[in-house]
């Protein structure tokens, strides 16, 4: 294996573990965006799927509330 591909392979698998990093939702679950109604932060949620109202305590000004 040449240095150079050595290094794509390197940057490539840096790459994945970034992506990896960033799916944190585990399956049956999903994310919503909500904003706080107190302040207008914007809030991410995990849910279970289908839920439609869940509860959840703003991020910025800790109001608890429940997505629309
Ligand atoms: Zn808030």
């Amino acid at each position: 294996m040449s240095k150079q591909s050595m290094r794509e392979e390197a940057e490539r698998l840096i790459r994945e573990t970034m992506e990896k990093k960033n799916i944190v939702i585990k399956q049956g679950q999903t994310r919503i965006e909500a904003v706080c109604g107190k302040c207008g932060a914007p809030n991410r949620i995990l849910a279970e799927k289908g839920a439609t109202r869940v509860k959840f305590a703003c991020k910025q000004c800790d109001h608890k509330q429940e997505t629309l």
